[in-house]
């Protein structure tokens, strides 16, 4: 571990190889932008209103341009980008998004969009003195001292900034920095406490056996009846979440001529699963609710063996009718 007094100082070491992309303000609202000077960076501000997924998924993208029977790639060149200031719940989305876009093993996905911007990306986090109300990290096995994921993980002290090198991208990245070797980080550890006890903690059980076991034993609850009726459909919570990826794909030609794109869609739209014949598996809100729950809590452990819900709070904050999603599964905990 190093200690640093100043930030800047990692700030411009980093800047001279990598574009600084961190939260700037826009509006009244806090996004991922690529920042130009340390000074318009919001280092008081926890979290962005959308998460850092753009940087490696964009909102709407270009997948090709097509010209009678040829295809042909975009030309936007990735740059290298350090991704600044990032929270450890946005970087376990960041670790999830890997995971479905980049699978293991030869038959399994990788999107090459998605892989030549994560490639290309230096992720430096940083450990969340203040959680917000919001926050439900620790009751999804996250905490808001947990640097794995990141690249460089930067912890505030009382005087200064201990840094951490989780990976050898980052201890490369640093290679060169003005640093003070650090023995005793017991300090830490009591930080790490005082934090997480700022925390509400939800009682989903243990990943496996907990809140997943549930959900399997409700697919024909009554429950999916009863929390659905104040959402309108409006999809803000999966724009705004870490680790949502569903996206539709959709054609744009004049003649022989055109482009396919593609954009972030929601399972909580109506026409989300609706069928070219008119039928639609999934017409009602409590279907699609238990599809959302159960993807976050069930269906993704089953796969992936970790929630799919980082308990950042975003879509609680974003829903314009106040629908919490830690509450939703905490009630399903309990439900008889
Ligand atoms: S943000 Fe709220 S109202 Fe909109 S789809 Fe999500 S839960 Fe429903
Ligand atoms: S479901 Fe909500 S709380 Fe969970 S990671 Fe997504 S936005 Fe954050």
């Amino acid at each position: 571990m190093i200690k640093i007094n100043d930030l800047r100082t990692l700030f411009e070491h980093l800047k001279r190889e990598s574009q600084i992309v961190g939260l700037k303000k826009d509006g009244s609202r806090y996004f991922y932008q690529v920042i130009d000077l340390y000074d318009d960076w919001e280092s008081s501000v926890l979290l962005g209103n959308f998460s850092p997924k753009e940087v490696f998924f964009p909102q709407d993208e270009v997948l090709f341009y097509f010209k009678a029977q040829k295809t042909i790639l975009p030309k936007d060149e990735v740059k290298p980008n350090v991704l600044w200031g990032v929270r450890p719940c946005d970087i376990a989305g960041i670790g999830e998004l890997e995971r479905m876009f980049n699978q293991e093993g030869e038959e399994g996905y990788k999107d090459p969009y998605f892989i030549q911007r994560f490639d290309k990306t230096l992720i430096v986090g940083l450990a969340c003195t203040e959680p917000w109300p919001s926050c439900f990290c620790t009751s999804v096995e996250g905490s808001p001292y947990k640097s794995e994921g990141a690249d460089i993980f930067i912890y505030p002290t009382e005087d200064g900034y201990l840094i951490e090198t989780p990976s050898k991208k980052g201890e490369a990245a640093i290679e060169g920095l003005d640093v003070e070797e650090v023995g005793d980080v017991s300090q830490l550890e009591v930080d790490r406490r005082r934090a997480e006890s700022k925390i509400k903690k939800y009682e989903f059980g243990s990943v496996t056996g907990g809140i997943a076991d549930k959900l399997k034993q409700m697919i024909d609850s009554s429950f999916w009846d009863s929390i659905h009726s104040a959402c309108i459909g409006c999809g803000t919570c999966a724009f705004v979440c870490p680790s949502c990826h569903c996206f539709d794909v959709s054609d744009a030609s004049r003649g022989a001529r055109g482009l396919r794109s593609r954009q972030w869609d929601s399972c909580l739209y109506e026409g989300y699963t609706l069928e070219t014949s008119g039928h639609n598996p999934r017409p009602s809100g409590s279907q699609r609710w238990r599809q959302r729950l159960n993807h976050k809590f069930n269906y993704f452990v089953e796969v992936f063996g970790m929630y799919q819900c980082l308990g950042c709070g975003r879509c609680g904050r974003a829903c314009p009718v106040n629908i919490n999603i830690a509450e939703i599964a905490a009630k399903a905990i309990s439900w008889e």
